[in-house]
């Protein structure tokens, strides 16, 4: 089942994480109910993509209104395609948020267990990952390209879980709105990479479809790498929207030729 509802025009939430935990905010914003006009026209989230600089702005103070969190409580990164994750705290709230030159240097993922502070990374067509250990209230975020992917940042993310005592057995993960394996043709470079997973036990992440040229599905890799990582598959789902097929709901730097705006995904504990 779709793990993703729409909550307003402006956001998707995730269904069973929310609805457990109303103090969480989890989810992944639209392209819909934003300022930005041309290239970018819409609720663009991205401060890095030379969209006006006032509009991302008032997209983002717009989000927080919906979201009921205070954007000097966010937090947003300067992603780099690698595999660093950080662990952040309420103290590096607003970090990031307000313009990109505060943004959290070098990093594709966040994780926390503190309460008052929104993770937030920005996408077109990446994949979004979502972890969450109910019992310890620790959350994590990864912004997941095909570097990131082959690279391992889910793996990373669920090394650091474990450097906080928690097993891998009980982390919960989603799997969010990206590219489809039928949008997403790479070369021969990329498949070689994603081969540093290669598991006859499982169906290989990408099938050829003409010469050097490959359809590459980067959530079934992610997928993969996390439960070569310890998640349990009934911990695990996975969203079916495609950031390319669904042009009334996603930006999508693939299909708008790679001048686009940006969504984010989010993930945050309200204050109590
Ligand atoms: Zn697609």
């Amino acid at each position: 089942m779709e793990p993703f509802t729409k909550q307003t025009k402006e956001y998707l939430t995730i269904n069973h994480w929310v609805s457990d935990f109303p103090q969480l905010a989890a989810g992944f914003s639209t392209k819909n109910g934003g300022f930005s006009d041309g290239d970018f026209t819409g609720l663009n989230m991205g401060f890095h993509v030379s969209d006006d600089q006032q509009a991302v702005l008032k997209n983002r103070e717009h989000l927080a209104g919906k979201l009921d969190f205070s954007l000097s409580d966010w937090i947003g990164a300067d992603q780099t395609h690698e595999v660093n994750v950080a662990k952040v705290t309420s103290k590096d709230g607003g970090l990031g948020a307000l313009q990109y030159e505060s943004s959290f240097p070098q990093t594709d993922g966040f994780y926390t267990n503190n309460q008052g502070i929104l993770l937030t990374l920005c996408y077109a067509d990446c994949v979004p990952l979502y972890f969450l250990h109910r019992q310890t209230k620790t959350i994590g975020l990864a912004h997941a390209g095909w570097k990131g992917t082959v690279h391992g940042i889910a793996e990373k993310m669920i090394a650091a879980f474990n450097s906080e005592g928690i097993a891998a057995s009980e982390v919960e993960a989603v799997i969010g709105p990206s590219i489809c394996k039928h949008c997403y043709v790479v070369d021969d470079r990329v498949v070689k990479a994603a081969d540093r997973w290669k598991n006859d036990d499982v169906p290989a992440p990408y099938k050829e479809i003409s010469e050097g040229q490959y359809q590459l599905d980067l959530k079934q890799l992610n997928r993969q790498i996390m439960i070569q990582s310890g998640i349990a598959e009934k911990n695990l789902v996975i969203s079916n929207y495609c950031t390319s097929c669904n042009a009334d709901l996603f930006y999508s730097h693939r299909r708008d030729g790679g001048k686009t705006g940006r969504m984010i995904s989010f993930m945050g504990w309200k204050e109590e």
